[in-house]
């Protein structure tokens, strides 16, 4: 009984999201209000049993993936107070501590939901349903504060994240502080995703043969070691990225690459998935106001 009522209930949540994206693809407004039209859609169970096995699924092709509504991406780098000598174009990349816990506040309080890659990856794949007001939370350059400030934080909240890891400063406790790998562990354990940010953030466009495995190689057998689990996403460092590094990832197990916010590649728009800056200047307004905007 038990397990035919949760059943039901997971095809209910599902046809109530996939109405929601639905809605939210037809008008730019964040606001989902699909719950009426989804009553009314039967329950046909052969689409989501066939769903549910992700095996024998057949992806979307690339301009399918280009039409639905894109998840809304955040990318944050440091998450602490300024300092004078922080320079004007710094303080876009460091977020202040209070600054930081009005944006999660207002992403709880307008009822978000963190969601990880391989949510996104199987919305953008197959149009597996996300929960209603997804959003993405990312973190980029292995930066201490990231598990001491910002991970506390959001768990108040029950969000989870992701964190791109340049290995090269796992564990440097200089001017700037790093995650070790045993911070960097327990963020894994506790259900955050870590991801590749390269070695050394060297520029992904300015590769040549031997980049590859000091950049991407080494790096993810770290994380997989430091982790215990594949490692599957990748950050561009700078955010760029050129057509020649999507097969060299593809060929590494990647699933899917995530740049800033140009323009997504309309052939791999898998490897070219947009996210925004939360910048440090912005009110939790402002950040919400971009949010909409921007996806
Ligand atoms: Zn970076």
């Amino acid at each position: 009984m038990l397990k035919r009522t949760s059943y039901l209930l997971l095809l209910i949540v599902f046809f109530i999201t996939s109405a929601c994206q639905q809605s939210d693809s037809k008008s730019s407004s964040g606001d989902s209000s699909g719950l009426d039209s989804a009553a009314a859609i039967p329950a046909g169970n052969e689409e989501a049993s066939s769903r549910a096995a992700s095996k024998d699924r057949k992806p979307a092709d690339a301009a399918t993936i280009l039409a639905r509504k894109e998840v809304p991406i955040l990318c944050y780098h440091q998450i602490r107070d300024w300092k004078s000598s922080d320079s004007q174009t710094a303080r876009d990349y460091i977020t202040p501590v209070n600054t930081f816990k009005a944006h999660m506040k207002m992403l709880a309080d307008s009822g978000y939901h963190s969601v990880l890659p391989d949510q996104v990856y199987n919305y953008l794949v197959y149009g597996d349903p996300l929960p209603p007001k997804p959003v993405m939370l990312t973190f980029d350059d292995t930066d201490l504060d990231q598990f001491t400030v910002a991970a506390p934080e959001m768990k108040k909240y029950g969000f989870k994240a992701v964190y791109f890891i340049m290995t090269v400063s796992i564990g440097r406790r200089g001017k700037v502080k790093y995650m070790n790998s045993d911070e960097i562990k327990q963020l894994s354990d506790a259900g955050n995703v870590i991801g590749s940010h390269t070695y050394d953030h060297k520029n992904v466009k300015k590769y040549q043969a031997e980049d590859w495995p000091i950049q991407i190689d080494k790096p993810t057998k770290r994380l997989k070691e430091i982790t215990g689990k594949e490692i599957e996403y990748f950050a561009y460092p700078f955010g760029l990225w050129n057509k020649e590094a999507i097969p060299e990832l593809k060929k590494r197990g990647f699933k899917a690459a995530f740049i800033l916010s140009t323009k997504r590649d309309e052939n791999d728009p898998l490897f070219t998935i947009r996210r925004i800056i939360a910048s440090g200047f912005w009110s939790a307004k402002s950040l919400h106001n971009s949010m909409i905007n921007s996806f």
